[in-house]
C-alpha cells in the first residue's frame, strides 16, 4: 500500500515511511491510495474471532511489505493488551469502553501501535536516535508518553501547559523519567503547540537531530483506531438490530478511522459525530459552509477544537461527495449544561458513570434516536475515557467521590519529574544540548 499527500504534492511513500514523516512534505496529511474491501466470508467469521485476529485482517492490506506478517502479529499483541467491554445500558444504547488501557483513554491504542512501528522502521535502518516532539493539551501527551515508554531508539519530549491539564493527566505525563521528558511551559496550550511547529521547520535545528511527530495525524495512530470498531461489532448486544455508533469528535481522527472500517464493509449502519459546543462539523452538514472559529472551553476539553485536522480525511473518504457524506454521518452538538444533565440521567437510570466525553456520545444517540425507530436500532456511544480523569466535573455533577483505579494509586504517588521551560530558544537549546 502506498500513501499519498491530499495536498498532491509530494511523492508517494510506503506504510513505514509515512509513519516515521507524520505529514508529506507539502504539508498535506497522508491517505492510502486506495481503499481495501473486506470480504463477505471475513465478515462472517467476525463473531468468532480474537481481537488480535480481527485487528490483524483489519490492517494488514494497509502496511504493505513493509512490516512481515508475524511482525504485525507482535506489533498488535503488545498494542491490544487491555480489554474493550461492551456495556449494555439500556434496550438500544451501549457504552464501548476505551478506557481500559494504561493511560485511562483511546488514545492509547494509538499511540502504542505507532510507538511498536516506529521501533521496527528505526530497528531496520539502524538509524539513528529519533526524538519524537510533541504539544499536549492532556490525553495525548499521556497516551504518547506511555506508548513509547522504553522504546529503544526513541526520545520522546512532550510540552504542556503548566497548571492547564488534570492532576492524573500530569502524573502520566511526569512520572515516568528514562527516556520521556516532560517540559512544563509557562504559557497555553497553543503556546505549546507554536513551539512544536517551529521547531520542526527550525533547519539548523532538524540538522543536528531525527524530530518527528506523534499527533493524531499520524496514521498509523489514524488507522490502528479502526480496531475497536470490529470489536464492538462482534460484541454488540443485540446483533439483529441495525448498528449505529457515535463518536464524541474533537479532531475527528476516531470517527474517521470508524467511517474508514464501515466503508470498507463493516456492517454499521450510521455513524454520529458528537461535539461539544464546537459545532463546526454540525453547522458543515446543515449549511454546506466549513466556517472554524475560535475553540470555546468545554467541560468534555480533550474535543475543544474547532479546525478538526482529520475532517478533510472523511471528505475524501467519500471522494468529497457531500451528500454521500450525509448519508452515513449525522452531527449534533450540545452544550455544557445538557452534557452534565446526561451525566446525571445515565447515573440516575443505569447507574453508569460516564465521562464528559462519552457523556456527549450518549446525546448524540438519543438525538439520533428522534429520527428513527429506536427499536430497530442498536446504538453504541464511545466511552474514551474513564472518568476518574476528569474527577472534578464529574463527582461536582454527580456529588459523589469517584473510586481511584488500581492501575494508577501508584502513579498518584509517584513523584512530579519536569522541567521548566520559558520560550523557543529554551527548547532549541535543550534538544541540542541533551
Ligand atoms: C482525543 C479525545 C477525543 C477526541 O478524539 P478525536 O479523534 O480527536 O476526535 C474524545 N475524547 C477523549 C477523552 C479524548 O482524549
Amino acid at each position: 500500500m502506498n500513501y499519498s499527500s491530499l495536498n498532491y504534492n509530494s511523492s508517494t511513500v510506503s506504510f513505514l515511511e509515512a509513519v516515521k514523516k507524520g505529514l508529506a512534505p507539502d504539508r498535506g496529511l497522508y491517505f492510502p491510495e486506495k481503499l481495501p474491501t473486506l470480504s463477505a466470508e471475513f465478515i462472517s467469521q467476525i463473531s468468532s474471532m480474537s481481537n488480535h485476529e480481527l485487528a490483524f485482517h483489519a490492517i494488514h492490506p494497509f502496511i504493505g511489505e513493509d512490516l512481515t506478517e508475524k511482525e504485525l502479529k507482535t506489533i498488535i499483541e503488545d498494542t491490544l493488551r487491555f480489554e474493550f467491554p461492551v456495556v449494555p445500558l439500556t434496550n438500544s444504547i451501549a457504552s464501548l469502553e476505551l478506557f481500559h488501557g494504561p493511560t485511562l483513554a483511546f488514545k492509547d491504542v494509538g499511540a502504542r501501535f505507532m510507538a511498536r512501528c516506529l521501533a521496527y522502521a528505526n530497528q531496520k535502518e539502524k538509524g539513528e536516535k529519533l526524538t519524537i516532539l510533541v504539544a499536549t493539551s492532556g490525553d495525548t501527551g499521556g497516551a504518547v508518553a506511555d506508548g513509547f515508554y522504553e522504546v529503544e531508539g526513541i526520545d520522546v519530549v512532550i510540552l504542556y501547559p503548566k497548571g492547564k491539564v488534570s492532576e492524573v493527566q500530569e502524573k502520566q505525563l511526569t512520572t515516568l523519567g528514562k527516556n520521556i521528558t516532560a517540559l512544563e511551559v509557562a504559557g497555553s496550550f497553543d503556546n505549546c503547540q507554536d513551539m512544536v511547529k517551529t521547531a520542526f521547520i527550525d533547519v539548523e535545528l532538524t540538522q543536528h537531530i531525527n524530530l518527528t511527530s506523534a499527533n493524531s495525524i499520524n496514521i498509523a495512530r489514524w488507522l490502528a483506531q479502526m480496531f475497536y470498531y470490529f470489536i464492538a461489532y462482534k460484541n454488540r448486544p443485540h446483533p439483529e438490530k441495525e448498528l449505529v455508533i457515535s463518536v464524541p469528535s474533537g479532531n475527528f481522527g476516531n470517527l474517521c478511522a470508524g467511517i474508514m472500517a464501515q466503508q470498507m464493509g463493516l456492517p454499521i449502519k450510521h455513524f454520529i459525530a458528537s461535539t461539544n459546543s464546537n459545532a463546526t462539523i454540525p453547522n458543515y452538514l446543515e449549511t454546506e459552509n466549513y466556517e472554524p472559529q475560535q475553540s470555546i472551553p468545554t467541560i468534555s476539553n480533550a474535543m475543544d477544537v474547532s479546525d478538526p485536522s482529520n475532517f478533510i480525511r472523511i471528505q475524501k473518504i467519500f471522494n468529497n461527495d457531500f451528500y454521500k457524506l450525509k448519508k452515513f454521518v449525522s452531527s449534533y452538538s450540545f452544550s455544557d449544561t445538557k452534557t452534565k444533565k446526561a451525566l446525571r440521567e445515565l447515573y440516575k437510570n443505569t447507574h453508569y458513570i460516564a465521562d464528559p466525553h462519552g457523556a456527549v456520545g450518549y446525546l448524540g444517540l438519543q438525538e439520533y434516536f428522534k429520527e428513527v425507530d429506536e427499536t430497530n436500532h442498536q446504538g453504541i456511544f464511545l466511552e474514551t475515557a474513564h472518568p476518574i480523569k476528569f474527577a472534578p466535573t464529574v463527582e461536582g455533577t454527580l456529588k459523589l467521590k469517584l473510586d481511584i483505579p488500581s492501575r494508577i494509586e501508584d502513579l498518584m504517588k509517584k513523584p512530579k519529574l519536569s522541567i521548566p521551560l520559558k520560550d523557543y530558544k529554551a527548547l532549541k537549546k535543550f534538544l541540542l544540548e541533551r
